[in-house]
């Protein structure tokens, strides 16, 4: 473990923040410090919280309350599979615009709905849409 300042790009963006305890792997004989998979995975679950992206784990709670797979959800928000599954293992964070669909994706069912169909996105139920906001506003 040792304090580290993290210096990531994501988004266009270089974000950097402290980590107190950041785990490191220790060479036995010359005892040079170097990073694992787990050192990368630390960083990215910081960069995560530090810009408040949705972590791996509550996308899997959202979408095992949903009842919605990996796969499913990866065609409602038309990108690949593999990409989901990238986020999850926290191999990639999404973008900040990806992270807004997420959660405007699981507030609203209409949201859902509309993107659930196939095709081309159909915003002609937007009346409904507007109906299920304003009730979630009062
Ligand atoms: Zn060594």
């Amino acid at each position: 473990m040792i304090p580290y300042k993290a210096e990531v790009k994501h988004d266009g963006k270089l974000h950097k923040f402290p980590i107190v305890k950041l785990k490191v792997d220790k060479c036995r004989s010359c005892g040079e410090e170097f990073f694992t998979t787990a050192t990368d995975e630390q960083i990215t679950a910081s960069l995560r919280s530090t810009i408040g992206l949705l972590p791996p784990a509550e996308i899997r709670r959202q979408l095992g309350q949903l009842g919605i797979s990996q796969r499913t959800f990866a065609s409602h928000l038309r990108i690949a599979p593999e990409t989901v599954s990238r986020w999850m293992t926290g191999l990639a964070i999404q973008n900040r615009a990806l992270d807004t669909l997420m959660r405007i994706y699981f507030a609203f069912p209409a949201v859902r709905q509309t993107l659930g169909k196939a095709g081309p996105l159909d915003m002609s139920n937007r009346d409904q849409v507007n109906k299920i906001v304003h009730r979630a506003k009062a």
